[in-house]
């Protein structure tokens, strides 16, 4: 006895149907991941602007990387401004063109740190640096770190800081053109290229 046709149609719609249901199913799936991807990505995005909020942020994030006794002056990554030397800046007339020492950014607020062991010889005002900090580290070499948010420094002049001492916030202050760290270097008062200066310490710039 065979099995009636309307069984057979109805087992293959039923499976037609199931399969259906499945790709449907699969492709509600991947519209609900997509659709939820961004939210993942929020947190991500919010721990990132909280960088920007200077006066509780400075110098709660991630540490710089540290060789010996120095380190890099902002945690992480970061965008290459001007290098040292000559090096104009389109559309801004007031900027230095011989420029005296590495610009650095990743986005207003973020921490500012302390480069190597010293004493803070300057923390405030600084002529065209802005918001500025130095930093002496004895031998007559002397850390800069310019341009920082008004209210954000951490320091104070006479402080002993150590390489990683969070000092201040990225920020616009001074001759400055876009939020960024002006890191300069001076040897005897005279300023010197960071980059060989740091990458002799294992600590190469960009
Ligand atoms: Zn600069």
């Amino acid at each position: 006895m065979g099995v009636p046709a309307f069984v057979v149609t109805a087992l293959a719609r039923s499976r037609t149907a199931r399969r259906i249901v499945t790709m449907l199913l699969a492709g509600v799936t991947i519209l609900i991941l997509v659709a939820l991807a961004p939210l993942a990505i929020i947190p991500m995005a919010l721990a990132g602007t909280s960088l920007t909020a200077p006066a509780a942020a400075v110098g709660t994030g991630p540490v710089p990387a540290v060789s010996g006794d120095w380190g890099y002056p902002v945690a992480g990554d970061y965008f290459k401004g001007r290098g040292f030397g000559y090096n104009p800046v389109g559309g801004c007339s007031y900027c230095s063109t011989d420029h005296q020492g590495y610009d650095m950014s990743q986005g207003c607020g973020s921490s500012i740190y302390a480069a190597g062991t010293g004493t803070v010889i300057t923390a405030g005002a600084f002529s065209g640096w802005g918001n500025t900090v130095r930093i002496d580290h004895g031998g007559g070499l002397v850390t800069l770190y310019g341009h920082m948010q008004w209210g954000s420094l951490r320091v104070s002049v006479g402080d002993a800081v150590i390489a990683g001492t969070a000092v201040g916030a990225e920020g616009n202050t001074g001759r400055s053109f876009g939020c960024h760290l002006h890191y300069e270097i001076q040897r005897a008062g005279i300023a010197i290229d960071p980059e060989p200066f740091m990458a002799a310490l294992g600590l190469p710039l960009k």
